[in-house]
């Protein structure tokens, strides 16, 4: 098993070797050379596994160097019912017979970001142990990647965390959950600005190779392959909670943003795992439903982006997409390049009308758009008629799932996102406060730690070189 570059200009790697990096040195993602496929009684035996020994069997194929007692180790440590609540790990909800929602928000940080990074944060402490190395992961953060960060990596031998958020302009339950970290490896940088100016200070400390080196700067963001195999657990575990024979279809409609999540579930398909069809899920920021739609892929400038009530899906571009694209065009990197720098010259490209779109359009792929009182009626209809409170990110799902779906078509809507995290939009839903999960009661009167610096790289620079390892 290796991995080459969507841009197709690096040697073959393995896991191993990727697992600390961000994009391939040309500028694209990593994919496995070949997609592993399970056979029919490889998944008879995997209908009755937990959930830590199913994630052994799936990422193990994605890493078949990796020592097996190591990563059964990890797999047991990242994926426990104290960490998620729930023995499942990821537990089925049926709310009406063939209409179910996966949840994946039982981790500390309540949303399905902390499914993948629990796991990255054993792999990455593993390895490095192992190397005898140290990492020092460098991000910004406008609220749910960086406290799923923080919270994967706290306490974790050879990591250090040092995560940018704009002052005062997170949630208070947000804010306090990354600030109420009192590990000594977590470093919360508040940065006097808006998050714009959090990301400029890491691109222009990314952007000094020398200093990168000198402290061993990583970065943990949603294009790693590690946490696209980590996501591939859930849709298997999903449908096998879902039906009661291998040959029973479902389909998953998901809140989409940057394609990561989705893309797990074209992969996992590609395992062997029988989808009907895989539902796009988009807010207001519709760059993948107009794709779907219509055969023209238009990244947004940054005044385009809507700020939305569902703000974990407002995205201008979609990371992962490239992925599905270099599957489309058959692995031709020469292609894909074509795409992309239609992209760099004109900001978009258009397939309408082409082979490669009827492709498109067979994949199995279809796509939404839901808007603010899109998701206020989803969130009131689910909780009249089912009793349930969903979150705004979830009710995306919801939303375009029913709008789309097929009859006898069993459809399984991605929970993304707790609505205690989204009081606000629950408020002027249901015109009550969201639960909140026993432990979160009083965080926000938790002491915090934080360093509030000012927008200026030197500052942080200067913070990174007195705290780094
Ligand atoms: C990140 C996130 C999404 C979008 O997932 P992608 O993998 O970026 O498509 C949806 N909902 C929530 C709550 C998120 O945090």
């Amino acid at each position: 098993m290796r991995y080459i570059s969507t841009r197709g200009g690096a040697s073959p790697q393995t896991f191993t070797d990727i697992l600390l990096e961000g994009l391939a040195p040309d500028g694209g993602l990593y994919m496995p050379q070949a997609v592993p496929r399970f056979t029919a009684a490889e998944l008879d035996r995997m209908r009755g596994l937990d959930y830590a020994d199913l994630a052994f069997e799936i990422v193990s194929r994605f890493a078949p160097e990796w020592d097996a007692t190591d990563l059964r180790a990890c797999v047991r440590r990242a994926y426990s019912a104290a960490r998620f609540g729930d023995v499942a790990i990821t537990p089925l909800h049926t709310l009406e017979p063939d209409l179910h929602l996966l949840r994946l928000s039982n981790g500390p940080t309540l949303a399905f970001k902390d499914v993948a990074m629990q796991l990255l944060g054993e792999l990455f402490e593993s390895l490095l142990v192992r190397r005898g190395e140290g990492l020092n992961i460098l991000g910004a953060t406008s609220g749910d990647t960086g406290s799923a960060a923080e919270y994967a990596m706290r306490g974790k031998r050879g990591v250090r965390v040092f995560m940018l958020s704009p002052e005062g302009r997170m949630s208070p339950f947000q804010a306090a959950q990354m600030y109420s970290l009192q590990d000594a490896n977590i470093h919360n940088i508040a940065i006097r600005g808006v998050f714009d100016d959090c990301q400029d200070i890491v691109k222009l400390i990314g952007a000094d190779a020398p200093f990168k080196a000198r402290h061993q700067i990583g970065t943990v963001n949603s294009i790693n392959w590690a946490r696209v195999a980590a996501q591939v657990v859930y849709y298997f575990r999903g449908w096998f909670a879902a039906t009661t024979r291998n040959d029973q279809s479902v389909s998953f409609a998901v809140p989409s943003g940057n394609f990561g999540n989705i893309y797990a579930g074209w992969v996992a398909r590609a395992m062997g795992l029988p989808v009907r069809r895989l539902i796009v899920a988009t807010n207001e920021n519709n760059v993948l439903e107009e794709f779907f739609r219509t055969g023209r892929y238009r990244v947004r400038d940054a005044a385009e982006v809507h700020y939305t009530s569902s703000p974990s899906m407002d995205i201008s571009k979609s990371s992962n997409f490239e992925r599905y694209m270099f599957d489309m065009v058959d692995a031709d990197p020469a292609r894909l390049r074509e795409l992309w720098s239609a992209i760099d010259r004109t900001g978009a490209f258009d397939i309408s009308g082409t082979p490669l779109f009827d492709a498109v359009r067979a994949s199995g792929f279809v796509a939404g758009a839901s808007t603010h009182a899109d998701r206020l009626d989803t969130i009131r209809r689910v909780d009249a008629r089912h009793g349930m409170v969903i979150d705004p990110h979830t009710a995306n799902a919801v939303a375009t799932g029913l709008r789309l779906r097929e009859p006898d078509e069993r459809l399984l809507c991605l929970e993304t996102a707790l609505p205690a995290k989204f009081a606000d939009t629950i408020r002027e839903a249901l015109g009550h406060d969201p639960d909140r999960p026993s432990g979160y009661d009083r965080i926000e009167s938790l002491p915090q730690r934080v360093t509030v610096l000012d927008a200026d790289a030197a500052q942080v620079r200067r913070y990174i070189e007195e705290h780094a390892q």
